[in-house]
């Protein structure tokens, strides 16, 4: 079997939903099954107009992104019975738990490669360790600017071997290797956190509840919204 994902778009829930049926349609005219389907243009919320779909007022653009990008998952998982569903371009660190508890199968982001490149790389406040525990950090989930990092509270190999000050010296030296390689760097600490939120996940079977009652008041809030809000 291809492995042939058909993307879906839309302008509003429903019309997600329409685009939806109309594929399936086509699977059953054709006589053809996708091997799943991928939700696009939601990578960025912000071009999504509230009114269309019918985002709370009391909604700020994180809110709004994480809640339509999980109810959209949802909507979609209830109509694929198991199929595979890949979240394009939408699966930031903040996401994975909420897409993943709603049905999706995959994701992909280039918020991590994005930030350790931005004018001063910015790193990515851990939440989770490598041991499957949530540790108590300032801004967890935020990406930070390295010079204003003091401590990171982070057990992946990167920072294991290098303090936020080592990286800190390589990429502002002056010497273009130590830059690209303290980018690197930068960026594989990401993607260690995005490896322990998903082990966390696939680890603890209540995972939606520990993130709705982790050490970060903020994120609690975030995600007790989203999951009060979605039908
Ligand atoms: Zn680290």
């Amino acid at each position: 079997m291809q492995n042939i994902i058909a993307p879906l778009h839309g302008f509003s829930f429903k019309s997600f939903d329409s685009y939806l049926e109309d594929i399936l349609n086509l699977e059953q005219t054709e006589n053809y099954k996708f091997y799943g389907f991928g939700l696009g243009g939601i990578a960025d919320t912000k071009k999504l107009q509230n009114d269309l779909w019918n985002v709370p007022d009391t909604f700020n653009q994180k809110l709004k992104s994480l809640w339509i990008v999980s109810q959209l998952t949802k909507n979609t998982a209830a109509k694929i019975s198991n199929r595979n569903l890949h979240i394009l371009g939408a699966g930031n660190v903040q996401l994975i738990p909420l897409i993943t508890y709603f049905g999706a199968t995959s994701s992909d982001c280039h918020s991590a490669w994005r930030r350790a490149n931005d004018g001063e790389a910015k790193m990515l406040v851990p939440l989770v360790n490598s041991k499957n525990q949530l540790i108590d950090n300032k801004n967890s989930w935020e990406y930070l600017k390295i010079s204003t990092i003091k401590n990171l509270n982070c057990d992946c190999p990167i920072c294991q071997e290098y303090s936020t000050k080592d990286l800190w010296k390589m990429f502002s030296s002056g010497d273009n290797e130590n830059l690209y390689y303290s980018k690197i760097l930068i960026f594989i600490h990401a993607l260690y956190q995005y490896d322990y939120v998903i082990s966390y996940c696939e680890a603890n079977k209540d995972y939606m509840n520990a993130f709705s009652n982790s050490p970060s008041l903020e994120l609690n809030l975030l995600y007790r919204t989203v999951l009060e809000n979605i039908k």
